[in-house]
Order: C-alpha cells, then structure tokens, then sequence
C-alpha cells in the first residue's frame, strides 16, 4: 500500500542530491554510474516550482484540491518508467498520477503529496515525445498518450482520414478519455473510444514498458481500457482510421412528450452496422429547460428568429426534449444525403414545425463546443467549479428517471445551470474484458448533468446530485456512474459489481504496490 509520502524532505533532498551529481556529471562524467545518470535525468524533469505543484492540484471540477510534492515534466516515456521504478522499488513508495489535460472534476488525476506526471509536457518533445504518425496503408494511426483528440483529429484530417469514434469536446488526451471510456454521438454504432483501439503501449505500476492488445499481453490491455489510470500509463495508442467525410448535416428535433424522444431515439440507434449506409453517423440528446435561451455553452444551432417560439415551448412544458442527429457526406454522397436524411425523419414523432437542421463541415461540426469554451474563458466563466455528475442508466428504467429526477428533483429544484444530455447507446459495442462499467441491459442511456456554478453555489449542485443518487437507491433504478468518483471501498465494490474480483485483481498484478492513479480514491480511500 502507498504511504502517503511522508517525504517532502525525502524528495526534495534527491532532488538536489541528484543536482548536484548532475553538476559532478560536467566535471567528472566517467565516475558517473549509468543508474546514476537516469537519477539525474529523472531530477532535472522533476518540479517543484509552486506555480507547477499548484497546477497539478486543480482540475476543471474546481471541487477537490491536493497537492502533490513535485510535478515531472517527461520528455519521453522512459522518464515515467524511471519514476514508477523509483517509487517501486523505494523502502516508503509514493502515489504517481498521469495528468493528460486535467478535465477530470474530482481530482482523479491528482496524487497527494506524490507526484502528478505532466503528460502533456511530452507532446512539447518532438524529438523524444510519441507524437501522432499516420500509418495511411494500414489506415491506423499511434498517437502518444498525452496528445490531444483534436490535434489527432487535424493530424488525420491532413491524409483525409479520422478515427471513428469521439468524444464532445476534443481538448482532452487520448490517454485520459481512454482510461474512461470517451463517449458522444457515434458510440451507439462504433462504440465507445475504448472500443476503437489496436494495440497500446502501458508502463505498469511495476515499471515493465509493454506493448499490449488483444493478442499481445491481453489482460493488460483489456485492463487498461476503462481503467480509471489503475493499471499503467498509456503512452502510446493505436487507432484505427477510415475515410474522413467532408461534411456533415446536422437535425435537431423538439419533443414534449419523453416517450415519444426515447421511441424514436431507440428506433434510430437499432440501424448500427458499421457499414450501413443508411444508418446515422451521431445521435444524441439533451433536455431544453428555462434558462433564458435554447442554445448553451456547448453549441448554439438554434436561427435566432426561432429562439422565441422554443422559448414559450419551454415555458409550456417545463421541459422540452431535443433530439440530435447527424448524418456525413463527402463529394460521392453530397447529392444524395439530403434523400438519406429524409427517409430517416419519415415516422418520427417529433413535434411539427420544431425541425431545425444546418450544413457544416466536419472538423466544425466535431469541434463544436470549443467556440463555447473560448467565450466562457473570454467572460472568466470556464473556470468555475463543475459539479458534473454522468450516468448510464438501462432502457427498461429510464421513463422511471425521467419522472422521477427530469420532471421531479430537477424540476422542483429549478437550480440548473448548464447541459443535460440524455441518449442511448448499444452494449453489443462495448467488451465486457475491458474495466469500464456499464448496466447489464442490451441499451442503456447515458445523462449528464454538466453543471456549472458559482465558487459559492457548487453545494447546492453537490446536493442535487445525491438527492438524484438517493432516488435512484430507494426505487431499484439500476444507474452506473459513467467516470465515476466514490469515496468509499464499498461504493467502488457496489460500482464494479460482478467486475470487482477481476479489477482488484488486475491492480494486484500490475501496480501491486498501489501507485498509480491514487485520486481516483478506489484502493487508497481510507
Ligand atoms: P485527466 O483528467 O488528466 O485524467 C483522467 C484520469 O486518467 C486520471 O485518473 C489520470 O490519472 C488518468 N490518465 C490520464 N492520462 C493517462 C494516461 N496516459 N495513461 C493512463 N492514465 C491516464 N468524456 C466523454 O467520454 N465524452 C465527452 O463528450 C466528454 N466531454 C467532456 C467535455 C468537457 C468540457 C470536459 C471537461 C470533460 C469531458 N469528458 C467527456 C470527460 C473526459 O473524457 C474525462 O474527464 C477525461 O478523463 C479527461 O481527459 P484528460 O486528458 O483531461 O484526463
């Protein structure tokens, strides 16, 4: 088990030790040993700069804090197997947190008193660093850990090629959505970002650098996938690529009545083979509430000149449902896709006249939430504390939900603030090897509640969230925490349900000394 590090001083003082050795290396470099060198390697990327560790403290949830003792900044892979081998094979080991860009919003990339790993310092490498290379013959691309998804969106883009599945927003790393699951509109026929990868490259909590897939150490990588950064650093994944499209249409469809937008949700998400040309490329949903406009941080779609008939839509219902779908085309399909699309509308039960649809090309329409991003942080409102809470909840209970928290807790509360998406997706395009943790029904929903509050207000968020928690307990509704946060050994059992032997099991096997990912609070939360 990890001993909270009680070694500032420890630390601090190998720090300077291995200074100083580094200034003996100048002077005198054949009395150097080599595991000394590494030594001072290792120290020369170690920070403790204050502006460094109070970074590594903050996430974009705004909610927990914990200081780290130093922050490395790594060049290159190698650097992180020296420090897991250090902390390893060290009498009083210390918690190691990769930090891919720090949108988790419970402090799950964050070690206390440890040492935060600074992955994004190795996209600044390009010498060293993994970088993003396009295999275009093979049609893959392996893309570092600590790259962001929308330079990989962009690197592809160059080759007229992209992955397949995304998630909303695109400035987090292909190692932190990884470790989760990376969820959007095109899981329900590709599946999740976990379910598009090849091959990875894993430094375990035991410091061995392997390379993993489904053939190759495949209880790594089935452990990797999904595994809350539990098991090891992803500092290389290989993705698969198919044609880019080159534009995209874009349907938003108003809905009053919950059962009649989850029919028709369910209807379209059953066409999802690969391959299917009449199937639709991204579906997802969210609620419309009164909050003054239709459109919110994460897009606005809606013409200006409709926003007052949606507007007393939404003061009739109290809750309007918003359907949203999006079909790609490219220069062999623009003359037929408006058909396509037309075909899918027929026999939808959306409300009439509430049809809202827009053309735009495809690095627009995936990058869409970051013109919302820019203006928030131009009015100082991007970083406010976020206290999200997701979930994934099975069709059969999902009526139940949205009578019970939608229409009941929400509702009454009237305190939100912020996105609620509402959508399906199919089980059969997720690996049950794999760690992420998802409802034992054929579809299930997911709803995300992404709140944004004040530095004053984030409790009363905080207390809707375990009223909607509670009510789920008390009437059987059988809901997972999609990137989940519990402060307990019993909660996390209860999440992993029939999924626990195996994880601890895994944890064991790979990060036996518990190292890895200590903010995730799953096997060091007492
Ligand atoms: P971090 O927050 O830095 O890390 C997350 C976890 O992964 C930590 O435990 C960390 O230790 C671990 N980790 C990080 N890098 C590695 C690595 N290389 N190897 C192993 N472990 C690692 N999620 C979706 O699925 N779909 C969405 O549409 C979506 N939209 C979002 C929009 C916004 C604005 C935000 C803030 C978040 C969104 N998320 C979404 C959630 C997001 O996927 C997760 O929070 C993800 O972890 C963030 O990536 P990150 O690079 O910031 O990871």
């Amino acid at each position: 088990m990890v001993m909270s590090f009680q070694f500032p001083a420890y630390f601090t003082a190998i720090f300077i030790i291995t200074r100083v050795m580094s200034i003996m290396k100048i002077s005198k470099p054949l009395d150097v040993h080599h595991k000394d060198i590494r030594a001072v390697d290792l120290a020369t990327k170690l920070s403790v700069d204050p502006s460094a560790i109070e970074s590594a403290s903050r996430d974009f949830g705004g909610i927990v804090k914990a200081e780290p003792e130093a922050v490395l900044h790594p060049s290159a892979p190698q650097d992180i197997a020296a420090l897991i081998k250090f902390s390893y094979s060290s009498s009083v080991p210390f918690g190691i947190a990769a930090k891919g860009h720090g949108h988790s919003v419970r402090g799950q990339a964050m070690a206390e008193n440890g040492v935060v790993v600074d992955m994004r310092s190795m996209a600044n490498n390009r010498r060293n660093g993994t970088g993003i290379r396009v295999s275009i013959d093979r049609l893959y691309a392996d893309v570092g850990g600590e790259q962001l998804w929308i330079d990989v969106l962009n690197a592809t883009l160059e080759y007229g090629v992209a992955p397949v599945s995304w998630t909303d927003y695109l400035y987090l790393t292909v190692g932190g959505t990884l470790s989760n699951a990376g969820i959007s509109g095109q899981t329900f026929r590709y599946g999740p970002q976990i379910s598009n990868v090849l091959e990875m490259d894993v430094i375990t909590g035991k410091a061995d650098f392997l390379t993993c897939s489904p053939r190759m150490n495949s209880e790594l990588f089935y452990a990797v996938l999904g595994g809350l950064g539990q098991f090891g650093i992803i500092t290389r994944a290989r993705i698969p690529l198919q044609p880019a499209p080159k534009g995209v249409k874009w349907v938003r469809l108003l809905y009053d009545d919950f059962s009649s937008f989850t029919k028709d949700q369910e209807l379209l998400i059953s066409k999802n083979g690969r391959k299917d040309k009449s199937a639709l490329d991204y579906l997802e949903g969210s609620l419309l509430m009164d909050q003054g406009s239709p459109d919110n941080w994460r897009s606005s779609f809606f013409p200006h000149k409709d926003h007052p008939k949606i507007i007393s839509l939404i003061t009739k219902h109290g809750i309007i449902y918003c359907l949203e779908i999006v079909k790609h085309y490219d220069d062999r399909t623009k003359h037929t896709v408006d058909k396509g699309m037309k075909q899918v509308l027929q026999g939808l039960n959306y409300m009439p006249g509430f049809m809202f649809g827009k053309d735009v090309g495809y690095e627009e329409f995936l990058n869409r939430v970051r013109s919302g991003e820019l203006k928030l942080k131009s009015q100082g409102l991007w970083d406010v504390p976020h206290p999200w809470l997701n979930l994934f909840i099975p069709k059969s209970q999902i009526s139940d939900f949205n009578n019970g928290v939608f229409r009941g807790i929400v509702l009454e509360r009237n305190i939100t603030t912020g996105p609620v998406l509402v959508y399906p997706m199919n089980r059969q395009k997720w690996d049950d090897r794999m760690s992420a943790v998802i409802p034992d029904e054929e579809i299930f929903y997911t709803v995300g509640f992404l709140h944004s509050s004040g530095f004053d207000t984030w409790e009363a968020f905080e207390d809707q969230n375990k009223d909607i928690m509670r009510f789920c307990n008390k009437t059987g509704i059988l809901v997972k925490q999609y990137l989940p946060h519990y402060s307990t050994k019993e909660e996390w059992v209860h999440h992993f349900g029939s999924k626990w032997k195996v994880f601890q099991h895994r944890k064991y096997q790979f990060d036996p000394r518990m190292l890895l990912s200590p903010g995730q609070r799953i096997f060091n939360n007492n």
